[in-house]
């Protein structure tokens, strides 16, 4: 496996992350206003935090790779003990369904019970954020080359917290898409939509479809919405020239921008490889030596 496109998946996300943390929520234009074009690691902003910080995003996927790294497996229910460790260090950045499914949780629901009695729960508008998809690209490093398994391991990991088909088979078709790129595919987007086939839900198909065609969509929304959030980082993950522009182009949409830039930052870590992102933005980011040697301890588990 190319190490350098591995490590890249793991910075990529926390490059975006970071990146994206202080204008979360900001309009494309309010961040053209107070940046310009915003492409390097900032302080204070959206929850007032120091330069290179990274968010839910990057945290809840250290989760994963430490459990993936420490069972030599995945383990749903270890990966969602360390989740709720992780909330009960009073995160300051957290989505609604994961709050409310680790919440759960720690009352004793089962890994597999949470994460579906509040997508019971929960109306159609809030019921696929973006909040599975953001995290569960370290799986993808170590069942590159088990398919059928990735895909069954990235739809536990989001049930967890997202249960809705189109969050699990959204995280299904990242990382199947991440791991075609590891493997230098040409078309991973395209692999990934056919392996999943009529399983996946139609409107998440629908939105991916023409993406995988090498065509882009008129709009792109940037809202915390599954669909939304994966169309627009698959779009500027595999579309841009080089891994600096589609972590800049996500994240100046404006939007849900650490979640949109960490999505699209672990894809384009995976085309152009961990050398090939900026110096300037991995240095202030605490976790970056850490990720990079859960990077390479996935590569010696694959
Ligand atoms: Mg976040």
């Amino acid at each position: 496996m190319n190490r350098n496109r591995a490590r890249g998946i793991l910075l990529g996300l926390a490059c975006g992350d970071a990146l994206g943390r202080p204008v979360e929520f900001s309009s494309a234009a309010a961040i053209e206003t107070e940046h310009g074009r915003l492409d390097e690691m900032v302080g204070h902003g959206t929850w007032n935090q120091p330069a290179g910080t990274i968010t839910d995003d990057t945290e809840q996927a250290l989760c994963i790779a430490r459990s993936l790294v420490e069972r030599q497996e995945f383990d749903p229910t270890d990966i969602a003990d360390r989740f709720v460790a992780w909330f009960d260090s009073g995160p300051f950045d957290i989505g609604r369904m994961t709050m409310r499914s680790l919440s759960r949780l720690k009352q004793g629901d089962e890994w597999d019970e949470a994460g579906q009695r509040v997508w019971e729960d929960s109306l159609e508008g809030q019921n696929a954020g973006n909040g599975s998809v953001m995290r569960c690209a370290p799986l993808a490093i170590p069942y590159a080359t088990d398919r059928p398994r990735l895909v069954a391991v990235s739809r536990q990991s989001s049930q967890i917290t997202h249960a809705d088909p189109r969050c699990t088979y959204g995280c299904a078709i990242l990382n199947l898409t991440l791991a075609g790129l590891l493997d230098g595919a040409n078309f991973p987007l395209r692999d990934a939509l056919d392996d999943v086939g009529s399983e996946a839900p139609a409107e998440l198909v629908a939105a991916l479809e023409p993406l995988a065609g090498g065509d882009a969509p008129e709009t792109l929304e940037t809202s915390g919405y599954v669909v939304h959030s994966l169309q627009t980082a698959l779009h500027d993950g595999l579309f841009a020239e080089s891994a600096e522009d589609a972590i800049v182009t996500a994240v100046n949409r404006g939007g849900d921008t650490d979640t949109i830039g960490a999505i699209a930052g672990a894809v384009a870590g995976a085309r152009f490889g961990a050398a090939a992102l900026p110096d300037g933005w991995l240095r202030p980011i605490d976790e970056a030596d850490e990720l990079e040697t859960l990077a390479e301890q996935l590569v010696e588990s694959a």
